[in-house]
């Protein structure tokens, strides 16, 4: 797709470096063989999480892993030490309380689907996102930004779409929101509908962006596995890309996914920084405030769903039983993790049954 849109010589693959923090010192971890030199773990751990990674590798589908939680199949397959300093801290950061819920299918998706290769369009993908608005432009399509959806409701033949700037009727309406925003824009919704899938939780993501005038780590992705610090994730994407394309701001995310109810998610930028900033020593002992020339916080609600074990017996199906209305939101990809190439396939599958394509063919 980014290539019919005209963007494929932007497009740039790379291998950056995945490392993650363990008692202050950062390993790369990332590879068979940076897994081999991973010294926090004996030997003979290394072997066996390193067999346990291939056969998930190798698995074609997560058919067998069903039923099945990913702290227990970890600490089966790749032993219990494995699990406190490797997957544990990872599932906590990325889920919490509920890391022990975690379905083994998603876990398995995140080993098989994924290489060290890690796309980028250079420049950043708001580039997609304007010429995807072009393309709808083009075809004759609206968009319109910053318009709050309230209401959906059937109305004649069709539906009536309230929005804080009018309302509309539409043929159909496909919602891209998490089930339960959606449940909510739509009292028809029946109740049996909302029992199966207005269900389980989800994180909301906290990012700060921070502009430095120099550069803080040498690696792009590094896991917080160390307690005591006030993010999960610290992301220098200027290991990634080049200073340069941003104007020589040195650019880091400190993230964090968290309740959306967490204090976090609507704290002041300023009381942020003066929490996260003095951990960043902990990273580089060089580190001054003084390097700071910018920030950002930007906080999303649901925006990990927690795919709990039962998980996928709730996922809504592409139509809803009011007439008219489809659905397709990161909630229906699972077993695999949110990201937008999932998203786009979601949106092919969708096409071809909204329209039927798929009987034509
Ligand atoms: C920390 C983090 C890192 C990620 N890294 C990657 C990555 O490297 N690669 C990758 O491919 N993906 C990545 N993802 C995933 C990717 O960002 C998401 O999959 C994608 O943004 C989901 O798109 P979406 O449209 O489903 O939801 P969102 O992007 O959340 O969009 C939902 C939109 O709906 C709007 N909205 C809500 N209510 C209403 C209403 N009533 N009326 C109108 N509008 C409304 C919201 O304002 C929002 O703009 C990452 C996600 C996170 C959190």
């Amino acid at each position: 797709m980014i290539e019919q849109l005209g963007l494929g010589d932007r497009l740039e693959w790379r291998e950056p470096v995945t490392a993650t923090l363990h008692d202050g010192r950062p390993y790369q971890l990332d590879s068979p063989a940076s897994l081999l030199r991973f010294s926090p773990l004996p030997l003979v751990d290394r072997l066996r999480m390193g067999a346990a990674l291939a056969a998930l590798k190798a698995m074609p589908n997560p058919r067998l892993l069903v039923g099945e939680t990913a702290a227990a199949w970890t600490r089966r397959w790749m032993g219990e030490r494995a699990y406190e300093v490797v997957w544990e801290p990872l599932l906590r950061g990325k889920f919490g309380d509920a890391a022990p819920e975690i379905a083994m299918p998603w876990f398995w998706a995140r080993v098989h689907d994924r290489t060290q290769s890690l796309g980028y369009v250079r420049g950043g993908f708001q580039q997609l996102y304007d010429r995807m608005a072009d393309e709808v432009r083009a075809a004759g399509g609206e968009t319109r930004f910053g318009t709050s959806v309230t209401s959906v409701r059937t109305d004649g033949a069709g539906l009536l779409v309230e929005t804080d700037q009018g309302s509309e009727r539409f043929d159909r309406v496909i919602s891209t929101f998490a089930p339960r925003l959606t449940a909510r824009l739509v009292p028809e919704l029946p109740d049996e509908w909302r029992a199966r899938h207005e269900w389980g939780r989800a994180y909301g993501a906290h990012c700060v962006v921070l502009a430095l005038d120099r550069p803080l780590t040498s690696t792009y992705w590094l896991n917080v596995n160390d307690p005591g610090f006030p993010f999960m994730a610290l992301v220098e994407h200027t290991n990634y890309m080049p200073a340069a394309d941003y104007g020589g701001r040195h650019l880091v995310y400190l993230g964090n996914y968290r309740p959306m109810d967490d204090t976090l998610m609507t704290a002041p930028l300023d009381a942020i920084l003066d929490e996260f900033l003095p951990h960043l020593e902990r990273l580089n002992i060089a580190f001054d405030r003084s390097w700071l020339t910018d920030a950002w916080v930007f906080a999303a609600p649901f925006s990990q769903p927690i795919v709990s074990v039962d998980y996928r017996d709730h996922i809504p199906p592409f139509h809803t039983p009011v007439a008219g209305l489809w659905v397709a939101s990161m909630f229906q990809v699972y077993p695999h993790d949110r990201g937008q190439n999932y998203s786009i396939a979601l949106a092919d599958r969708l096409v071809d049954r909204v329209t039927g394509r798929t009987l034509a063919r």
